[in-house]
């Protein structure tokens, strides 16, 4: 393909960081220039599986980009997600590892250059264009299902606990569905490609202050890192902006065509643009969702197997997509919910099936349940004893204190009864020890010199 580098310039900066709470970086990023390809990845699994997966994602990425087209975007995504099942399959440490990924390559469309912006996963694609930032990706989250079934608000999405819960992932399945939209570029706009850790900690006016007032992509990359990093650092953080610094004049002829068709808003500003569409009907592999030709952005959703979706054109897109993500969610609370259950049911059985003696106030005591409880599963009191603090034999004390833990009732009884014994038997000893030897004992404190020790040997 010739013309690409001499019609869209492009420069780039990218930035990492661990974050101030995780041990280890699972996020990584892919920035391959000479091929006009970038992407941020930010993997999950134990065993630095989160590490692997992302970073076998990035490079299979780079390494699979081989034709610069949407199917030829949408193909290195899907050879990414092969590599890194392959990679799980052959490790059982490894197993069901997966990573997020968006990506922005250069492509030919309908004879035209675009950008071709894919994503699975919660991790973003913002555009800064004209002092507004959008959001050009949509996340596969579960919040993000909830809000766009209306049952949360994104301001409640923003902080929901569950917020962090990725419904399409690269790995863990041999297939994926992968989602692309395609921009124009135009002199000017600003790409951000970033994980989840940066839009969790800072808000988007914020994302938005950097890019209008830094305009070194790498400052700016580096500049949100650190933000998000000093807002909280809860998350591994990863940025990389990518600037349209050249368009070969696509900017000045947009702006032309809409002055000439009087496309002006009050307020002066060029209206969104329309997207190039994506063919896929030319594409025999794939099938597209109808766009709507007020899109600005327009997701391009490739659906191998969903073909019965897409035949019943009598249904409006919107209404069909809906429907199967309503579907999904209903499915998947409910396996949430039963996980969630039995983690509940298991921690109230730990908290409760045993017994401890412990002190209750003065006196020795029988509880159920583990010393210091189990998260909200707090012990309770069995039975006190009449056995008072200050008779537990001294090398008791600690052990008691701390709780001592016993597998039944009759043993903890058991327990209580052994101790009551041992201080009965002390306090016989030392009353005999009293009676029967009173010079052995220490003299008084008040006369030490007039008192002569006549039973007792010599010093020295
Ligand atoms: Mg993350």
């Amino acid at each position: 393909m010739t013309g690409l580098s001499d019609r869209t310039a492009l420069r780039w900066g990218g930035a990492t960081d661990v974050g101030r709470v995780r041990t280890s970086n699972q996020d990584n990023y892919l920035a391959r220039q000479d091929k006009g390809i970038w992407a941020v990845a930010d993997g999950m699994g134990g065993h630095n599986g989160g590490e692997i997966a992302s970073q076998i994602a990035c490079q299979m990425l780079g390494e699979a980009f081989a034709e610069p087209t949407v199917e030829g975007l949408v193909d290195a995504i899907e050879a990414a997600n092969a590599a890194v099942h392959r990679a799980g399959a052959d490790d059982p440490q490894l197993t069901g590892m997966g990573t997020t990924v968006v990506a922005l390559a250069v492509v030919e469309h309908e004879g035209d250059e675009v950008l071709a912006i894919a994503n699975v996963g919660d991790s973003r694609c913002y555009r800064y264009a004209a002092g507004e930032l959008d959001q050009v990706t949509t996340d596969h989250s579960l919040v993000a299902d909830l809000v766009r079934e209306g049952s949360l608000s994104p301001e409640e999405a923003a902080v929901h606990p569950q917020r962090n819960i990725v419904t399409r992932v690269l790995g863990p399945q041999d297939e994926v569905r992968v989602d692309v939209f395609a921009v124009d570029p135009h002199d000017g706009d600003r790409f951000v490609l970033c994980s989840d850790g940066l839009f969790s900690e800072v808000p988007e006016p914020a994302i938005a202050a950097v890019l209008a007032t830094t305009e070194d992509p790498e400052e700016a990359a580096h500049e949100l890192v650190r933000l998000a990093v000093d807002g909280g650092g809860r998350d591994n953080v990863t940025v990389v902006v990518v600037d349209v610094v050249g368009d070969g004049g696509r900017a000045a002829e947009a702006s032309a065509a809409l002055a000439r068709d009087g496309g002006l808003t009050a307020e002066g500003r060029p209206e969104p643009r329309p997207s190039p569409a994506y063919a896929p009907e030319a594409d025999p592999r794939r099938r597209a969702r109808r766009r709507t030709d007020t899109a600005e952005l327009e997701p391009v959703v490739t659906d191998d197997g969903d073909d019965d979706l897409d035949d019943d054109e009598d249904r409006p897109p919107r209404h069909r997509k809906r429907r199967r993500v309503t579907w999904r969610v209903v499915l998947f609370t409910v396996l949430l919910l039963v996980v969630v259950g039995g983690a509940v049911a298991t921690i109230h059985w730990y908290g409760t099936s045993a017994y401890y003696v412990g002190f209750d106030g003065d006196r020795v005591a029988i509880f159920k349940g583990r010393p210091g409880g189990v998260l909200w599963v707090d012990p309770e009191l069995v039975e006190r004893s009449d056995l008072e603090r200050d008779r537990v034999p001294r090398s008791r004390v600690a052990d008691i204190e701390a709780g001592i833990e016993q597998s039944s009732l009759s043993d903890a009884r058991r327990y209580v009864a052994n101790v009551t014994e041992q201080a009965d038997e002390l306090e016989q000893r030392r009353a005999a020890t009293t009676t029967t030897a009173p010079p052995t004992t220490a003299p008084p404190a008040t006369a030490p010199t007039t008192a002569p020790p006549p039973t007792t040997a010599p010093p020295g």
